[in-house]
């Protein structure tokens, strides 16, 4: 008897010993691959100094910024001034940033339609320009909505999957981004992000992660990302107390737990600035690229 439990116990630890093994394992192998994983930075149109779109990119490049992040208001308008500005260049368009009207979520069905028409708009032109995707929040808090039900979240999963389809006809993606509880308290956290996502279960519909937002709403930065996973396919960054250049909210400005995170998911996408400056754009937006840079090496 005695010498069965023994057999069972050494069983049960060579059990335990090798579920161990198998877990630590695969996570070592991607130590070795996310270290060359390359940090791909972007900015919004409004962080660069300069008068015009070649000054700006002109500017972006010296920094070794790839990624840029127009708005989505008249982006029909602006493909080919975008295009032109872009030519020979190693800075591709990253995300589309929000610009449509109306909202997803609203209980007034001109608004709903309202969203639909102007993101399919905006959607069509984000292909062309060969975007990862255009950034919807399905409702703020100011914008009257239905309540958050089964039911709802049920109308919001049929939408998204009739603009991810047409969002993956024309080679892009939406891009749901949870905000922090004071802008828009029905979506705040990233996994909840892309469980939506999952419940769409199309390739045109995936989410974003805003540190900014973050900071106030999650528990992880780098669990938010994890639990993220496949869905996550843009990030958005700003200092963590004011919004504004990382690095001018000091030792607040602390990202490396997330880039482990997006490490760890072998994230391929950008990380780009969405914040303001309270000093001279031409000290504190290098001072950011190099911070971001650095903590990139340390996660
Ligand atoms: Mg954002």
């Amino acid at each position: 008897m005695d010498n069965r439990r023994n057999f069972i116990k050494k069983v049960g630890l060579a059990g335990a010993l090798m579920s161990v093994g198998s877990f630590s394992l695969p996570s070592c192998e991607a130590k070795d691959k996310k270290s060359k994983l390359p940090l791909k930075l972007s900015f919004q149109e409004g962080i660069p100094p300069g008068k015009s779109l070649n000054e700006k990119f002109d500017y972006m490049e010296k920094l070794g910024v790839v990624g840029f992040e127009p708005g989505g208001g008249n982006l029909a308008g602006r493909v080919q001034e975008i295009k032109d500005a872009l030519k020979g260049r190693n800075i591709k368009v990253s995300a589309i940033c929000a610009g449509f009207g109306g909202w997803l979520l609203a209980d007034n069905p001109d608004e709903k339609q309202k969203c639909i028409d102007s993101t399919k708009t905006i959607l069509a032109a984000a292909g062309e320009l060969g975007s990862v995707g255009m950034i919807l929040v399905p409702a703020f808090n100011h914008q009257k909505s239905f309540p958050h039900t089964q039911a709802t979240r049920d109308q919001l999963v049929a939408d998204l999957k009739e603009l991810g389809a047409y969002a993956n006809e024309h080679k892009t993606q939406i891009i749901l981004e949870p905000l922090n509880r004071r802008e828009a308290f029905y979506l705040r956290l990233v996994a909840d992000a892309a469980a939506l996502c999952k419940d769409v279960d199309s390739p045109g519909v995936r989410c974003l992660g805003d540190f900014w937002h973050m900071t106030w709403e999650e528990t992880s930065d780098r669990g938010a990302f994890i639990s993220a996973g496949k869905y996550l396919t843009h990030v958005h960054i700003a200092s963590r107390k004011r919004r504004l250049m990382p690095g001018e909210d000091g030792e607040a400005d602390n990202y490396v737990d997330g880039f482990k995170g997006l490490k760890e998911i072998n994230y391929q996408g950008f990380v780009s600035f969405e914040c303001g400056t309270k000093g001279n754009r031409e000290e504190t937006v290098p001072a950011a690229v190099k911070l971001l840079k650095e903590q990139w090496e340390q996660a």
